[in-house]
């Protein structure tokens, strides 16, 4: 996502967003930096709510990082949100103990 706001936009290593791996959890491995950046980023509700409106997402082999998560978990998460879950809660899941930041949904392998 570009803009004067966005981390990545603005990140001297960019390529930190396009991790080469084919599998969720390497992809969190190897985009960890990233996913880091992205918690902090101002403009993180609005990236995911991009990706999951334009439906491009990451395959097995595009393990791209946007707003915290990998390819394969906004896959997974563009699932719910076309059930009726809001950007937000995919962001901050309440679980039993309380709002959860980061909605990692990262077991896949
Ligand atoms: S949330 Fe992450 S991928 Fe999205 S604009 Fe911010 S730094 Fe870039």
């Amino acid at each position: 996502m570009s803009g004067p706001l966005s981390r990545c936009a603005n990140s001297p290593t960019p390529d930190a967003w396009e991790p080469e791996a084919t599998t969720i959890a390497k992809a969190r491995r190897v985009g960890e930096d990233a996913i880091g950046a992205c918690g902090w980023c101002p403009v993180r509700a609005e990236c995911l709510e991009r990706e999951m409106r334009a439906g491009v997402l990451g395959t097995d082999r595009d393990q791209r990082i946007r707003a915290g998560f990998t390819g394969g978990e906004l896959r997974q998460m563009r699932a719910l949100w076309l059930a009726g879950t809001s950007v937000l809660d995919l962001l901050w899941p309440i679980d039993e103990d309380g709002p959860t930041r980061g909605g990692a949904r990262g077991s896949g392998a």
